[in-house]
C-alpha cells in the first residue's frame, strides 16, 4: 500500500483486519506532520468510517459565505453539521489501527516505480540520504492522492482539473475566535479569489484555519496564492495573527473518471482514481469510501485469479453516484469561469437564490450534491444564462 492517506490507510486497516499481510509505506517521516487538508467533513462522515471524537477538531453548524458583491449571508442549523477534522491525526490514528491488526508501518520511504517479474511485484523505493529498498507483494495499490506515483503512467490520455491550495492555521484571540467558531466560512468571487475561493474553518478553540484554493488555468495569467491570502487576511481582519503552520498541496481530479483504475496486479486508490471532488474542495470521504469498495473485490482477488478491477470500478461509479460528474461540471464551470463581472454576477444570482434554503438543504446540496431542487436554475446556470 503506498501513500497513508485516508485512502491508503483505511485500505491497510480494512485488509489486515481480514488477516491479509499488508506493508502500508508513506513518504512522510511523521504522519502527523504536513497536515496540508483543512478536514472538513459533514458529520455523517464520523460514523460511516467510525472515526473517533479525538480526531475531531470543531464541530460547525452553521455556513457562512460571502458573495461578489460584498455581504455576508449565514445559514444556521441548531445541532452541529459537521466536523473539521485533525487531518495529521486522522492518518496517524488509521496507521496505527492498521498496525494493531497487523499491517507494517514503513515511514520515510518514497516509491520510484513498480513492476510484475517472475510472479511477483518488484518495488523500488528510496528512504532518507539515498537509502534504497526493494519490496517484493502480490499486489501494490497506488493511493499517493494527487502525486498518483505509480498509476498516473496508465492515465496519461485523461485530462485532469488541478486545484491549487494554500492554508494557514492561526492563532487567535477570544474575540476573532468567536467571530468564526461553529461555522464554515467561504468568501467567493473573483475580486477575492479569482477561479476559486477561500475560506475560514475553526480548528481548536483558539485556532482558526485560512485558506484559498484555484483551478489552475494555464491559458490565463494568475495571481499567486500568497497575494491572494493576503488579500483574505485583511478582508477577515486576521492580519497580525500567529501563523502556527503553513501547508498547502494539490486537489487533482477528472471530471467523467474514465481514466485507468490500475492494470494487472496494480490498483489506484482515492485521489489517485479522482474520488476528490472538485465542487467543494473535498475528498477524505470519497477516499475512505473508494478503500471500502475495492477492499471486498481484492480479498477474493487473492483466492482466485478474477481481475477485482470491475467490479472495483462498477462498485465505485455506484457509491459516488449518478451526482458526481454533474458536480465536477459544476466545479469546472463555477470555479474555471469565476474571472468576470459576468461571472460573479451569475455567481451572486446563484447565492440570492440560495438565500430561501436551511443550513440543512445547503449541506445537502454541496456534500450530497442534491441539485434536483434547482433544476432549471441549475441548469441555466451551467448553460452560462
Ligand atoms: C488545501 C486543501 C484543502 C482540502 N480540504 C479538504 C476538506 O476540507 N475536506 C476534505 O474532505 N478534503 C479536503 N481536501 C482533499 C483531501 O485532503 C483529499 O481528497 C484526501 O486527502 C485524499 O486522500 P488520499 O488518501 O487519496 O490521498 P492523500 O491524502 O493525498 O494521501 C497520499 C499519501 O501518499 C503519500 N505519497 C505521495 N507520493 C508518494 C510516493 N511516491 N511514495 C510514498 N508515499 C507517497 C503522501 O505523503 C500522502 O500521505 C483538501 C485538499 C487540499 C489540497
Amino acid at each position: 500500500m503506498v501513500g497513508a492517506g485516508p485512502a491508503g490507510a483505511e485500505l491497510a486497516r480494512l485488509l489486515a483486519q481480514a488477516g491479509v499481510a499488508v506493508i502500508l509505506v508513506d513518504r512522510l517521516l511523521d504522519l502527523r506532520q504536513g497536515a496540508f487538508s483543512s478536514a472538513a467533513l459533514p458529520l455523517a462522515a464520523l460514523s460511516e468510517f467510525g472515526l473517533p471524537a479525538e480526531l475531531v477538531a470543531s464541530r460547525w453548524s452553521q455556513w457562512q459565505l460571502l458573495g461578489p458583491k460584498g455581504p455576508w449571508r449565514q445559514w444556521q442549523a441548531n445541532t452541529a453539521l459537521g466536523a473539521v477534522l485533525d487531518f495529521g491525526g486522522l492518518r496517524h490514528w488509521l496507521a496505527q489501527q492498521a498496525q494493531a491488526w497487523g499491517a507494517e508501518l514503513r515511514l520515510g520511504w518514497t516509491v520510484q516505480s513498480t513492476a510484475y517479474r517472475g510472479g511477483v511485484m518488484g518495488t523500488s523505493l528510496r528512504g532518507v540520504a539515498g537509502a534504497r529498498l526493494e519490496l517484493e507483494s502480490d499486489w501494490v495499490i497506488d493511493a499517493t492522492g494527487a502525486a498518483r506515483a505509480l498509476v498516473g503512467a496508465l492515465q496519461a490520455e485523461v485530462p485532469l482539473v488541478t486545484g491549487v491550495g494554500l492554508e494557514w492555521l492561526l492563532a487567535v484571540d477570544q474575540c476573532q475566535w468567536s467571530q468564526w467558531r461553529d461555522r464554515l466560512s467561504f468568501v467567493l468571487g473573483s475580486r477575492w479569489v479569482p477561479q476559486g475561493y477561500g475560506w475560514v474553518f475553526p480548528m481548536a478553540p483558539g485556532q482558526l484555519k485560512l485558506g484559498v484554493c484555484r483551478l489552475v488555468d494555464a491559458g490565463r495569467g494568475q495571481p499567486a496564492l500568497h497575494q491572494l491570502q493576503q488579500l483574505l487576511l485583511e478582508l477577515t481582519g486576521l492580519r497580525g495573527a500567529q501563523v502556527l503552520d503553513r501547508h498547502g498541496g494539490l486537489i487533482r481530479s477528472s471530471i467523467q473518471r474514465r481514466e485507468s483504475h490500475g492494470e494487472g496486479r496494480l490498483l489506484g486508490l482515492g485521489d489517485a482514481v479522482s474520488t476528490a471532488n472538485l465542487l467543494g474542495g473535498e475528498g477524505i470521504r470519497h477516499a475512505m469510501a473508494s478503500a471500502r469498495v475495492l477492499a471486498a473485490p481484492l480479498l477474493k482477488a487473492l483466492t482466485s485469479n478474477n481481475s477485482p478491477l470491475p467490479a472495483y470500478r462498477r462498485g465505485l461509479t455506484q457509491k459516488l453516484g449518478w451526482r458526481w460528474p454533474i458536480s465536477g461540471r459544476l466545479a469546472r464551470r463555477t470555479w474555471m469561469g469565476l474571472h468576470s463581472p459576468k461571472a460573479d454576477q451569475r455567481l451572486e444570482q446563484l447565492l440570492v437564490g440560495l438565500e430561501g434554503c436551511r443550513a440543512e438543504e445547503l449541506s445537502a446540496l454541496l456534500f450530497n450534491y442534491q441539485f434536483e431542487r434547482y433544476g432549471p436554475r441549475l441548469c441555466r446556470y451551467l448553460l452560462g444564462r
